[in-house]
Parts: structure tokens; C-alpha cells; sequence
């Protein structure tokens, strides 16, 4: 069984993480797209996040009709910063064998990786997969990593896969491990949660943007006034 984990902070969630998470399911065949709110992301300390159980409510109605997607409460549960290693590591520890795991994540996030807690670690405990998103290109993700691995991260090394079943471009295998990162093409949908916040506080329309329930959630809990 194949499971892929979009992580986010989904405030609130839209339809540019709806149909990657979709399309990257189809593209993998992957069984089970599990979102994963974060209960504080670490890489925004510094901003307002709305309340997780806003956050919560909104992930589980836009997840609800697609039999593939589930909402999962680990890093809520935890109740501290939502660090992605701890949680691929509770996710292994409490499943069999048999499952595999691939981590999902927009280009604009994972060009960030190197700041994220065991980086190095979690690179070499799962695959993972790298959507597109407006204004940030897909094709030079050796590049990116490669600019990226800074002196603190000597021990790990990528290697160029040509032959890339998923996409026109080459993904990397992380030497030392079975795992790669596989980049992918989905439809670019420019949307993003902080658009949609500034729209709504702006009064203008997010209809095309999210899925109806969400909206109507926005409006009746007065978020992002
Ligand atoms: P914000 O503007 O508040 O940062 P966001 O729209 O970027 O919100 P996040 O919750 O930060 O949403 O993103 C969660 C994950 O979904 C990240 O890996 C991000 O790259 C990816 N993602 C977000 N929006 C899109 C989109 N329009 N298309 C593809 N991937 C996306
Ligand atoms: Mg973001």
C-alpha cells in the first residue's frame, strides 16, 4: 500500500493543494493521500495562524468526498512544533512493513528543506515528491539542493536519475539510502492560502478558490476578517 503525506498549515486549504494531492495520487498510484494540518509550523513562528481547530475543520470538509483522502490529527496530538521527522517517524513506527511512504511537498516548501529539523535524516527515511507551483521551476531541483547543502550537510549526496518514470525530469536518488526525490508536473494552479486571506479581508471573492463548504465555513466563523 502507497501513502502519500501532504503536510501543511492550511489556513485554509484551497483547491492548488486539493488537485496536487490528486493528481500526484493518479501519477504514483498511490491508495491514501493523508493531510497533516500542523499544529505549529515551525518555519512560521512569526506569523498569525488561525486557531488548529479552524484549520482542522476546513482540512476534513474539502477532504471528505474524494474516498482517497484522509485528514490525520498526529501533529496536533503532539501538541508542539510540527517537525515532519517526528511524524514520518511516528507514521512508521506504527504501521507495517508493507506500507510506503511518500512525503509531498510544493517546490517553494522543499527548497527550504536544509532548514528543517534532521533534514538529513528525513531525506533518507522516505520518498518524496516535488509538485510545481507558479513561479518556481521544477526542472533544476538538483540545482536547488545542490546550492542549498550548505557546509552542515557534507553527509548527504544526491545522484542524478535520468530516467524519471513520473515525469520529464530527472529526479535523485539520496546516496546511503533507497529513497528519491521524485520531481512532478501537476496543473498550475496559482492559489494560495495567503491570497485568499488577504481577498477575504478585503471582501473580495475566493469562490473558484476553495470548495463551497470551506467558504462557507470562512464566512460563517468570520475568519481572516
Ligand atoms: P501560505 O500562503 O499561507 O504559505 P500555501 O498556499 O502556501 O499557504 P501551505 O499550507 O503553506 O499553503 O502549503 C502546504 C503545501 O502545499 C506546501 O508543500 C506547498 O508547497 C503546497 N502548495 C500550496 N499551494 C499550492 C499550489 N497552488 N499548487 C501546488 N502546491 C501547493
Ligand atoms: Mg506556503
Amino acid at each position: 500500500m502507497r501513502i502519500g503525506i501532504m503536510g501543511g498549515t492550511f489556513d485554509p486549504i484551497h483547491y492548488g493543494h486539493l488537485n496536487s494531492a490528486d493528481e500526484i495520487s493518479e501519477i504514483f498510484n498511490i491508495d491514501q493521500i493523508i493531510f497533516m494540518p500542523a499544529f505549529i509550523p515551525p518555519h512560521k513562528k512569526a506569523e498569525k495562524i488561525t486557531d488548529i481547530y479552524h484549520r482542522l475543520t476546513m482540512t476534513v470538509l474539502a477532504t471528505l468526498s474524494n474516498p482517497r483522502f484522509a485528514v490525520s490529527t498526529i501533529e496536533i496530538e503532539r501538541n508542539d512544533y510540527s517537525y515532519t521527522m517526528d511524524t514520518m517517524r511516528e507514521l512508521k513506527k506504527a504501521s507495517g512493513k508493507n506500507i510506503k511512504f511518500y512525503f509531498i511537498a510544493g517546490i517553494d516548501a522543499f527548497k527550504e528543506i536544509f532548514t528543517w529539523k534532521d533534514a538529513d535524516r528525513l531525506l533518507k527515511s522516505c520518498d518524496f515528491i516535488i509538485s510545481t507551483r507558479p513561479g518556481y521551476r521544477i526542472d533544476d531541483l538538483s540545482n536547488i539542493l545542490s546550492n542549498t547543502v550548505s557546509k552542515k550537510h557534507k553527509n548527504i549526496k544526491f545522484k542524478i536519475e535520468k530516467k524519471n518514470p513520473f515525469c520529464g525530469f530527472p529526479g535523485l536518488s539520496v546516496i546511503g539510502s533507497k529513497y528519491y526525490i521524485y520531481p512532478v508536473e501537476t496543473t498550475l494552479l496559482d492559489i494560495s492560502s495567503t491570497d485568499i486571506r488577504r481577498r477575504v479581508a478585503e471582501g473580495r471573492t475566493i469562490r473558484y478558490l476553495l470548495p463551497e463548504t470551506v467558504k462557507e465555513y470562512i464566512y460563517k466563523n468570520k475568519l481572516y476578517r
